[in-house]
């Protein structure tokens, strides 16, 4: 303040209460979020994990907030089209978007001509769920087994062609990964999500698929699809006789994709906290936890930076990935 003339100490203090009076303005109008129904996008088809996690959770976020809280599915491009249309809403809470390891971290690594910048155009809200991978096949395919699955790919190459969930997402990724460092070959297939990629791959279209476990899982439990291969810290209880990636020797293989919310830049703190405290406060329900972990799921209900620092860490791995494999869209 020292040296200042009174002209321009008047002229701080009224900047300084403007600024203040914004601040105030700010809270006060977030406590009165949300004031009409919230979009919540779903960048990929139905029947994919992406929906399944949101439709579990948004009618008790629904319930918190007071206000609806609308699932839409809007697919296409790994991801980065609903990821795209959520960053160019108002940032005031009313679009939000179903975060995915493929829209924060694996499609921005693979993909320079994305459209968004993942570390700066998202609000990350928070992390609901660690969710396992699966590498599965139709029961018509010549393995039952991971070790006969390797041995058919190595005796066939480029016989047979996986399906995905999109160019550029987790499933796309980590195919590319496995098979590089597996040293086999397989078409990719990519779809709008792992809802209809899983559609083609039960009826007997595409043999292989790569998807997250909760999609997944109900085929493979009917006998619809046969699971070979899991990413997971360890063997899950309900496929005890499925590998990891680490124990058949491909730890890199070995990551769990992850379901989380955020919204568009620039969203007041006000608006994420409640948001946040909607969803976790959703986590704590006995059913709507035992939903999400019965789908081989394991809760996270992290914090905002907690979650902004996992993505930043989640980015740099793939962007490792794709460096190191040389992995490029084409
Ligand atoms: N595999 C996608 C991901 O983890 C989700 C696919 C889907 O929900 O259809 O980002």
């Amino acid at each position: 303040m020292f040296g200042r003339t009174l002209p321009q100490r008047r002229a701080h203090r009224t900047a300084a209460f403007a600024a203040a009076a914004l601040v105030a303005s700010a809270a006060a109008w977030a406590q009165g979020y949300p004031t009409k129904p919230v979009r919540l996008i779903v960048p990929f088809a139905p029947g994919g994990t992406t929906d399944i996690v949101a439709r579990i959770v948004a009618p008790a976020v629904s319930a918190s907030l007071g206000q609806q809280v609308i699932v839409e599915n809007k697919a296409g491009g790994g991801g980065s089209i609903g990821a795209l249309e959520m960053i160019k809403a108002p940032p005031d809470g009313h679009v939000l978007g179903m975060a995915t390891v493929s829209t924060t971290a694996a499609n921005p690594a693979i993909n320079p001509k994305i459209g968004y910048d993942p570390l700066t155009d998202f609000v990350p809200i928070i992390n609901i769920a660690a969710t396992p991978n699966v590498i599965a096949v139709h029961p018509s395919f010549p393995a039952k087994d991971y070790k006969t699955f390797l041995e058919t790919l190595k005796k066939n190459p480029g016989k047979y062609s996986y399906a995905s969930s999109g160019t550029g997402g987790i499933g796309h990724l980590q195919t590319e990964l496995f098979k590089s460092l597996a040293g086999v070959f397989m078409t990719h297939i990519p779809y709008r999500g792992a809802g209809p990629a899983l559609n083609d791959t039960v009826a007997g279209q595409v043999p292989i698929i790569f998807d997250n476990l909760p999609s997944a899982l109900p085929f493979i439990k009917d006998g619809r699809l046969v699971p070979l291969v899991v990413a997971a810290p360890q063997r899950l209880s309900v496929l005890p006789n499925v590998p990891t990636f680490k124990e058949v020797g491909l730890e890199a293989v070995n990551r769990m994709a992850y379901y989380g919310v955020l919204a568009p830049k620039g969203t007041p703190k006000e608006v994420v906290d409640k948001v946040s405290q909607a969803v976790a406060k959703a986590l704590g329900d006995v059913t709507i936890k035992k939903r999400i972990e019965d789908t081989g799921s394991l809760i996270v209900g992290n914090t905002p930076a907690q979650f902004a620092a996992q993505i930043k860490a989640e980015l740099e791995v793939y962007r490792g990935v794709v460096v190191k494999q040389k992995l490029t869209l084409e």
